[in-house]
C-alpha cells in the first residue's frame, strides 16, 4: 500500500488519540518502516493491518468501525491534497461515479502500481446509486468511510446498505446509496 495511506493513518491517530497513542502503536507493532513514510513508496499491507488491529485494542473500537472511520478521515486528507477531483464533480453521485474512471486513472499517473480497487457504479434512479466493490484487499469498510467523507463534503444526507459483502463469501460487495 502507498505511503500516502500510511501518512493519513498516522495523522488520524495523532489527531484523534494523540501522539502517545501513535508511539504506543509503533512500540506494539515495531514496523520495518519505523513509522516513517514517503507518499509514493510502497509499504506492506500487513503493516497497516497490524497497526489497525493494535489501535482497535488500545481505543476499544472494532476493526471494521475503525477502518470505516479511517476512510472518512482519508477522504479529507486526499481532498485537501488533490482538491481538483471534487471541484470537477457537481454533486455527490457524480463524484462517486468519477472514482473508477477519472480519479483512479489520475492516481495511476501519480503513483506507480497503486493496486486500486474496482468500483462499478450504476445509477438506479436520481436518488439511488448501486456501487459494486471488488478488491483482493476486501477493504469495503474503507470504501464506506470514503463515501461518508464525500457525502459530508457535498453536504448530502444519505443512507447506505451493504447488501452483499466479500467478508460473507461473495465475490464482490454491493453498497446501495440512497440520498434524501
Ligand atoms: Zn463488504
Amino acid at each position: 500500500m502507498k505511503g500516502v495511506v500510511f501518512i493519513a493513518f498516522n495523522q488520524m491517530v495523532e489527531d484523534q488519540s494523540g501522539i502517545d497513542t501513535w508511539e504506543r502503536l509503533l512500540e506494539t507493532v515495531t514496523p520495518l518502516s519505523g513509522g516513517v513514510y514517503t507518499s509514493v513508496e510502497n509499504y506492506p499491507d500487513s503493516e497497516l493491518f497490524s497497526m489497525v488491529e493494535a489501535l482497535s485494542k488500545i481505543v476499544g473500537i472494532p476493526i471494521p468501525t475503525l477502518i470505516e472511520q479511517f476512510g472518512a478521515y482519508m477522504f479529507g486528507v486526499l481532498n485537501k491534497k488533490y482538491p481538483l477531483f471534487s471541484k470537477q464533480q457537481k454533486d455527490f453521485f457524480s463524484f462517486i461515479k468519477s472514482i473508477d474512471g477519472v480519479i483512479h486513472q489520475e492516481v495511476k499517473k501519480l503513483y506507480d502500481n497503486p493496486n486500486l480497487p474496482n468500483l462499478d457504479c450504476k445509477e438506479i434512479d436520481p436518488n439511488t446509486l448501486a456501487v459494486t466493490y471488488r478488491s483482493p484487499r476486501k477493504l469495503c469498510f474503507l470504501a464506506e468511510g470514503l463515501i461518508r467523507g464525500a457525502a459530508k463534503h457535498y453536504q448530502v444526507n444519505y443512507s447506505l446498505s451493504h447488501d452483499l459483502c466479500m467478508h460473507d463469501g461473495h465475490d464482490r460487495c454491493l453498497l446501495m446509496l440512497t440520498t434524501e
